[in-house]
Formats: C-alpha cells, structure tokens, sequence
C-alpha cells in the first residue's frame, strides 16, 4: 500500500519551488496534489489502482494515518495555489455544482483522463532522465528552467536578519537560471547574470550551449541524442528561436537528434522545482552580500555535485538565427514534443500534439526547418558565432542601482569588532564598488549616446555588436571520432616502444 500511495504522489503531485516541509530534523520540498483532489479522492483513485491489480486495499482511516505518518510532504491544492491548471479547476467546479451521482461520476472520469495525460507526461520525462542515467554514452537529458528573481537579490538578507529596510527593492536582482544534466559531473548548472543584461530566450540558449560545452570540456562520455525538457513559456523557451537551436545541433553533427519536450500546461512541475526549494530554504536561512556567498550558500543547499556560474555576457541568438526562421511554419505553442533529425541533407522536425501520441505529425512527411529562397532552403553554411547581446540601461536597473547604494551606506556605518564580520563588510563593498564602476560607465555611455543622438535610448551597443567571447557550440561528433581515433593510434604507438 505504502509504494502504491508513493507512486501516486510522484506520479500526481507538482513540487513546489518555494517550499519546504519540516518535521523534526527532516526537510522535504512541498508535493501538491492537482485543484481537482479532494483527500476521499486520492483514497478512491489509490484504491481503484490497487483493486484493478487484485492487491488489499486497506481502510480510509488506515490510509489517512499512512499518508500523515509517511507523506507529510504532500499536500492538497489550496485556493490561492499558483500552479493550478486550469482544466483541473475547471473540471473540480463542475463537479461541486452538479447535484447527480452520475454527473459526479461522469466528470471523475474525465478527469481520470486528464490525470493520465499528465503522468503520461511525467513518465515520458522519467523515462528520458533514466536512459541519461542508464545510458550517458548514448544519451544525454536536460532540464531548463528559471527560478524567481525576488529569491536572488544581491545583497541577500535571511528572514532572521530581515526587517522593514530590506525591502526587495532595495536589492539587485539577479537573473537565475538552472539546467541539469541528468547523471553528469556535476550535474547542477546554476546560472547568474544581472538585470542589465536582456533576457528570455537568449538566456535560456546560452545557459544550455555553456552547459553543453562544460560537459564537453569535462571530457564526459559524448552522447549522440539529445533530450531538452523545458516549461511551455513561449518567452523563454517555446518558440521558433529554441527550436531554430536543435535543428541547427542536428544540422552541425552535435547530435544525431533532439527531441524537445513540455510538459502538460498546469502540471509543469518536476524534480527541478523540488532542487529550487532546497535552495530556497537555504537563502532564506542565510544572509549574502556579494555573488561569491550568494555561490557559496547554493552550492552547499545541494547534496549532488553542482557548478555555479556568473554569465558576463548572453548570446544575442535572435539577430544571428532570424533571417534563418521560417515565418511559415506556425502553431509552435500547440504540441507538446517535437523531433529534429536530419532528412536527404537537411534537418527536419517531426512532431506530436501529446508525447502519448503514437504517430508522429505531419504524417509521412516531415517539415523542412529552413525558409526556402530562390528555390533553395536558407541556411547556414556553417555554425554561426553570436554577437553579445546589447546591455539595457532602464529605469529599474537605476532605480536598484541607487537604492543598493542606500544598503552600502548602512553597511559601512557597521560598529562591529568581530573578525569575519568586518571581513565580510570589507569583501561586500569591494565587490559593490566594482559593480558600481561598470554601472556608471554604462550610464555615462546611455547619456552621451542621448545627447548625440538627442532621443532617448536605453540600448547600448546595438550598433557595434561585440563577437560572444566564449566558445558556443560544442565540437561535432565526427571531429569528437576522429580525436578519439588519434588518441587510440597513440596508445597503439607508444606500446609498441615501451
Ligand atoms: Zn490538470
């Protein structure tokens, strides 16, 4: 009963990223149940399971007591829950307005359905994550997504050192954003950057491409399919920009195929929300003051190997990929998996509406990525180098610039004899001063670009595009044979003279 009742609430329950549960010296993240869940409705939904299989199904007091001894982590949705889908309240609203044993059944059963869609999805997840763990040779799985900026302001202050002058805006926020690789050393890429840096899709590109090449330059096992699983956001992650990416790594000979994959809408969360609420109980448990602590607290929030890294620029991916998009193609937004492979010499995709759908769309004929001009389809000819993505000097970037400013003036009016508490004051303004010289130049560059071009402006650098000064693309897996073939002649050779 007890696996049965676990397995229900891995396959059913969306982790919440901003949560923990405490009981003793145990922290969990916080599972919640989808809107529809009543408590008599998990029991029913378990036993249903449980009797299909012909297994004992114990009483609904006995499975109360199992589910508070045992699964305290879990929990029902409650009315102000932001992760609720839509079909779910839909469905649960009905279903409390319906007088008739019937109806009630007849919307339980639609809802059954739609509950398994959506393990279906999570299974289908599951199943990517295991071959990556199973098999890192051949394949290689990657979950992107971002965690709420108010958790990683710059100064960060604990709930126990918070009070009325810490005000958020009295912080920088700092864009985060996570990947992992599934089975990889490590495992855990934590991405930062500040908010004058442009993001949304670009930065979710050049977290995975700096993943990509991390892992390669950590000499791991090269695998040949790629699985990207990623939020329905078409901003940052469904669009034609992302989707542009895989069939351009398929194009190159990265991989041999991507397969990109969302999740069901309203039940979007996973293990990476359960790894952001770890994180979370560890910021709001400690303070930082610069990046290097803010680093250090999550980086020591994770029992698995984990690597931060502070991006100091973002691939402008859009100017270098729009004129290769194809304008034609549309409803992105609609399936839920999409394919990328390559086809008589060019990369095609294939796709489906659910990733429980047999047969891949459009049926017998896969849709060629690239626009055709002049009869010809427009691609590159060979990897493209972005350029940096221009920085963006706005209000709210000022307006954090000055009020950090309010926050270093309290600090160093800190009376304080002990030793590492002045070492930190000391570090945090170093680090601040620093920050504040790239700002103002940045401000000084906005004004004087104002004055000569006598309009306002809050981009800088958009006309002398600065080349991404790290490596974006990951080596082909042809170059990868033929180093591994060298290397072996090499062996050979020096076995023969030893
Ligand atoms: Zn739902």
């Amino acid at each position: 009963m007890l696996t049965r009742v676990t397995r229900f609430v891995e396959e059913h329950g969306d982790a919440m990223p901003n949560e923990m549960v405490v009981r003793g010296t145990s922290h969990r993240p916080k599972v919640r149940f989808p809107a529809y869940f009543t408590k008599l409705l998990v029991y029913e939904s378990i036993k249903a399971h449980l009797e299909a299989v012909v297994q004992t199904v114990v009483s609904e007091q006995v499975f109360y007591s199992i589910w508070r001894k045992y699964l305290w982590h879990a929990d029902l949705a409650k009315s102000n829950s932001f992760t609720k889908c839509g079909e779910c309240v839909r469905l649960r609203q009905a279903r409390d307005n319906a007088f008739l044993l019937p109806d009630h059944r007849d919307f339980d059963e639609k809802h059954r359905k739609h509950q398994l869609d959506q393990v279906a999805h999570r299974t289908d997840y599951a199943d990517w994550k295991l071959r990556s763990i199973l098999n890192p040779a051949k394949y290689l799985c990657l979950i992107v997504d971002g965690m709420d900026q108010k958790k990683t302001t710059i100064p960060h202050i604990g709930m126990h050192n918070y009070s009325k002058d810490h005000r958020h805006d009295m912080m920088m926020k700092r864009n985060l954003t996570e990947v992992v690789a599934h089975s990889r050393k490590p495992s855990i890429y934590i991405y930062t950057y500040l908010p004058f840096y442009a993001h949304g899709f670009d930065g979710t590109i050049t977290c995975v491409m700096r993943t990509l090449c991390e892992l390669q330059a950590s000499r791991q096992k090269w695998p040949r399919h790629l699985r990207i699983k990623a939020d329905n956001c078409w901003r940052e992650n469904k669009n034609q920009y992302l989707m542009c990416l895989a069939s351009l790594l398929v194009k190159f000979g990265i991989f041999e195929d991507v397969k990109v994959g969302f999740m069901l809408v309203g039940h979007t969360h996973t293990d990476i929300d359960a790894i952001f609420s770890v994180c979370s109980k560890k910021l709001k448990d400690n303070d930082a003051y610069t990046m290097k602590q803010l680093f250090s607290l999550i980086e020591s929030s994770h029992k698995i190997p984990s690597k931060c890294i502070e991006l100091d620029h973002i691939a402008d991916w859009r100017r270098v990929v729009d004129r290769y998009v194809d304008r034609s193609i549309v409803g992105v937004s609609k399936p839920h998996l999409f394919k990328f492979f390559m086809h008589d010499g060019s990369s095609v995709v294939v796709y489906t509406k659910y990733c429980t759908d047999a047969e891949w769309m459009p049926e017998g004929r896969p849709v060629h990525w690239f626009p055709v001009v002049d009869g010809q389809y427009a691609r590159p000819t060979s990897a493209p180098q972005p350029c940096v993505m221009p920085c963006v000097v706005k209000e709210d970037f000022r307006m954090a610039r000055d009020s950090v400013q309010k926050f270093l003036d309290v600090l160093e009016q800190w009376q304080t004899y002990r030793k590492e508490e002045v070492d930190k004051r000391e570090d945090a303004l170093s680090y601040w001063k620093a920050i504040f010289v790239e700002a103002d130049d940045m401000i000084q560059k906005q004004k004087m670009k104002e004055t000569e071009e006598g309009e306002e402006e809050d981009v800088l650098g958009a006309d002398e595009p600065e080349i991404y000064p790290h490596t974006f693309w990951p080596q082909t897996l042809e170059k990868l044979w033929r180093k591994f073939k060298k290397l072996t002649l090499l062996r050979q050779m020096l076995r023969l003279y030893m």
